[in-house]
């Protein structure tokens, strides 16, 4: 298919899309309770004619579901946008600034749905030059860690016969009218662990009576300083931090416990694998050694996120017809997480950044800051690249 047609098409839409993600942004909703905007996309989803709609994941009204059939045989592909919004109070004086108190679009998840909103638009209007099926999914809940939206809406089916997805995050650390793209680990996992440490209390003044957890407790963060320094490959990267630090009442009382809890995020799939062993190994040691007990919890919340390289170099091609080369820009990873991670260990995945950072506009604040804001000047761009790596996909392009 023709990616000029397709850039001419997003471009005719530029004003719809900032009147969407706009609308959006005035109406956030939180994590699993994204009933308004899902209702609003099953219905421009309908207009449009697209089939096996699908709206409500989990047992909530959350999220839709729904396929475009192509007029010629083909592959199947998915493109996915999050919907979901942060729990703040948005501190920007716009227009469209939020009307839900507490409630905030500030990660540009609205920017993501107005974009797809575009695609579905753009490419139902040349559906008979289309090939196979692309399938949308608007994900409730990115946000929500360990109960997100990606892996239930696998869980329900959403990813059934699908070949592979792309899907696409505004970006505030990238200039505006950029398309940054990265081959493998492109986002970074991010897991969450509870260490309880059981001594026996007592008196302070009579230690020889008591185990001391604190002092353990201690004993175990220097050591688990050296997890990542002296067992992990220099060049490989892996983050350990402790958030927590719990124990004791008085200061003349040995507590009974002491709790230690934290994170730890990584670029690699394998070695994440490990971490809890590796913990513990060490939490049991060291306790065992100082004659306490370790009690281990550890929750991963979202993968790797991992961009296959066939899928991604595809991405990249379009990107170029669409943004320019010296515009599509290689990325360092983030070390930030993300729940398409998910979709990236069932198929393969393209995951792009696009730039948003402009100072004259005032866009370029952090993600989840209560002054982020979205420029909607390459909005358009971004729905015409997601257009263009569908239409690709389906009729059987690769990267390559
Ligand atoms: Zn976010
Ligand atoms: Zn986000």
């Amino acid at each position: 298919m023709n990616i000029s047609s397709i850039i001419e098409k997003a471009n005719a839409l530029t004003e719809k899309i900032t009147e969407l993600r706009r609308m959006f942004h005035a109406h956030p909703e939180l994590p699993w309770l994204e009933t308004e905007t899902s209702l609003f996309v099953e219905q421009y989803l309908r207009k449009l004619g697209l089939e096996n709609i699908r709206r409500g994941f989990d047992g909530t009204q959350s999220g839709v579901v729904a396929d475009l059939k192509g007029g010629k045989p083909g592959r199947c592909v998915a493109l996915r946008a999050d919907m979901d919004a942060l729990p703040l109070e948005e501190e920007n004086d716009v227009p469209y600034k939020s009307t839900h108190s507490g409630v905030m679009h500030a990660c540009g998840h609205d920017a993501h749905t107005a974009v797809l909103l575009g695609v579905a638009e753009i490419l139902s209007s040349m559906r008979d030059e289309l090939c196979g099926t692309v399938r949308f999914l608007f994900q409730p809940a990115e946000e929500a860690g360990m109960h997100s939206g990606a892996p239930k809406m696998i869980e329900e089916g959403a990813l059934d016969g699908v070949e592979a997805i792309g899907g696409l995050h505004v970006w505030a650390l990238l200039e505006s009218g950029k398309l940054g793209y990265r081959i493998g680990p492109v986002m970074a996992s991010a897991d969450i662990w509870d260490l309880k440490i059981q001594g026996k209390g007592g008196h302070g003044a009579m230690p020889h009576h008591a185990v001391d957890p604190t002092v353990t407790a201690a004993t175990v963060i220097s050591t688990l300083q050296t997890v990542v320094s002296r067992e992990i490959d220099p060049q490989e990267t892996v983050v350990l931090s402790i958030g927590k630090l719990e124990a004791g009442t008085a200061v003349n009382i040995i507590p009974d416990t002491a709790r230690v809890a934290g994170n730890v995020r990584t670029t690699n799939p394998e070695i994440r694998a490990r971490m809890q062993g590796i913990m513990k190994r060490v939490a049991d040691g060291i306790c065992a050694a100082m004659r306490c007990t370790a009690e281990l919890v550890y929750t991963p919340i979202y993968p790797v996120t991992v961009n296959d390289p066939a899928m991604t170099q595809l991405m990249r091609s379009v990107a170029v017809e669409v943004f320019g080369e010296e515009r599509v820009v290689e990325l360092p990873v983030a070390m930030g997480s993300e729940d398409f991670s998910y979709y990236g260990e069932k198929i393969p995945t393209a995951y792009v950044f696009l730039g948003i950072a402009d100072e004259a506009k005032r866009t370029g604040n952090q993600h989840h800051n209560p002054k982020f804001n979205v420029d909607d000047e390459p909005l358009p761009k971004g729905a015409a690249l997601l257009a263009g790596f569908a239409a690709r996909f389906t009729a059987g392009g690769s990267g390559s």
